[in-house]
């Protein structure tokens, strides 16, 4: 990692603000509900940072966008759950603003001393969030002497709050550098980016191909196989001009998902038997076929036992595996047996002494759900981020914080 971290630079009596990623999942939509964070997962990954920069005597300005809020008046995305959840965690209170920039926060700041946490109004209450406003960007940096970014999941973006602030602390010569969960992403991501241990298998499910066929061509480029599995492999089985039935299908991606096979030759592994049903409610029943002999009428909504006992050889030895997509419809029970039966390997594999790393929003879910989490060398929490950096995309987000 050749970015700077909280622990290269001196933080005591310092007033910090810290870009975090609470974009947690609520009760509820409706702001008259009592609403609070239904999962914390993103609260205790930041804590590390949090706990850290408290200890070596740093007043806290937090900071992080939650939801798709349409205005500043879209009070279901406000972060007062957020600032009660953290306050519980950390025993002191969190002192909740209700804008992200502006007088009242600019005084309250004014006052804040060391030892204290604030957290902003939601960044994306206000639009010059997303269109990376100079001007909203250089508020936000001129309220600290510090810039701590621990967002891996918004590093992608160039944000008011992510790459703008960075560059408009950096520009008043205070440092802007990398809190631990950046750290430990960038750290882990990075061993299949700079010069991957090989046999690399990466292994690409989930929904859609579109979303990730820039992937799949660099892991093309890097990884010795491609694995597929998810809703993805029906578009390569109908480019190779199988029956589909009817499955999830990207007809505009086919051209592409015809021109990724011939590029990669044995290289990219297909799945051989699927699970299909004629719709995913419990009354129509599951069968296991062969990949070419999937009935017009039904839909693959997972892959087979052969399949995965097929991975499973193919795997053998590996050194590193990259896995990104669910190998079925994993939210319905009788459809998870593929992606649970993969997770379980990959804990074996990982067992073995493989650096198994895995992303996106749904894996970690699966994987979670499996009760595997502990079992994987990495579970990435960005979700679009993680994509980028594993195609060797440099997020603006990382590159706008000081080099080492
Ligand atoms: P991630 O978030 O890990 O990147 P995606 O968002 O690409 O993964 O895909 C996850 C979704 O793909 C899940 O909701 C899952 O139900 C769906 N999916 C997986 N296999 C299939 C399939 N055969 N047919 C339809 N949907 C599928
Ligand atoms: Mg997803």
């Amino acid at each position: 990692m050749n970015k700077k971290t909280i622990t290269d630079i001196d933080v005591s009596d310092k007033k910090v603000l810290v870009r975090v990623d609470f974009n947690v999942p609520l009760s509820s939509k409706d702001p008259a509900d009592d609403i609070v964070v239904t999962d914390d997962t993103r609260i205790q990954a930041a804590m590390p940072t949090i706990r850290y920069l408290l200890d070596n005597g740093a007043a806290l300005i937090l900071c992080s966008h939650l939801g798709r809020p349409k205005s500043t008046d879209d009070k279901q995305f406000a972060m007062d759950p957020v600032a009660a959840r953290l306050g519980d965690e950390l025993g002191i209170e969190v002192i909740k603003m209700d804008e992200v920039i502006g007088p009242s926060v600019s005084d309250a700041v004014a006052q804040l001393q060391a030892g204290q946490v604030m957290l902003l109004e939601n960044t994306r209450f206000l639009p010059g969030e997303k269109k990376n406003d100079p001007d909203l960007a250089g508020q936000l940096a001129d309220l600290a002497d510090v810039y701590v970014n621990d967002a891996f999941g918004s590093a992608h973006r160039a944000h008011a709050s992510t790459e703008g602030a960075a560059r408009k602390m950096r520009e008043k010569g205070g440092p802007a550098v990398a809190g631990f969960l950046m750290e430990k992403e960038l750290t882990a991501l990075g061993v299949a980016v700079d010069n991957p241990d090989h046999p690399y298998i990466a292994i690409m499910g989930g929904a859609k191909i579109s979303d990730k066929i820039k992937l799949i061509e660099h892991l093309l480029k890097v990884a010795d196989k491609i694995l597929i599995g998810g809703g993805m492999a029906n578009t390569f089985f109908k480019a190779q001009g199988k029956e589909v039935g009817k499955s999830l299908v990207e007809d505009d991606a086919l051209p592409e998902a015809q021109r990724l096979l011939e590029m990669a030759g044995d290289r990219l592994v297909l799945p051989v038997d699927v699970i299909v049903a004629a719709s995913l409610s419990e009354e129509s029943e599951a069968f296991n076929v062969p990949a070419n002999g999937i009935p017009a009428d039904q839909m693959a909504l997972d892959v087979g036992l052969v399949t995965i006992q097929h991975f499973n050889s193919v795997l053998q030895g590996a050194k590193l595996v990259v896995w990104n997509g669910p190998m079925g419809v994993f939210e319905v029970d009788r459809f998870a047996a593929g992606t649970n039966g993969l997770a379980m390997l990959l804990g074996a594999l990982a067992a073995q002494g493989a650096t198994v790393i895995v992303g996106g929003g749904d894996s970690a879910a699966a994987v979670a759900k499996a009760g595997l989490s502990d079992q994987m060398s990495h579970i990435s929490t960005g979700g679009g981020a993680s994509l980028e950096f594993l195609q060797g995309i440099t997020l603006p987000g990382i590159a706008a914080l000081d080099d080492k």
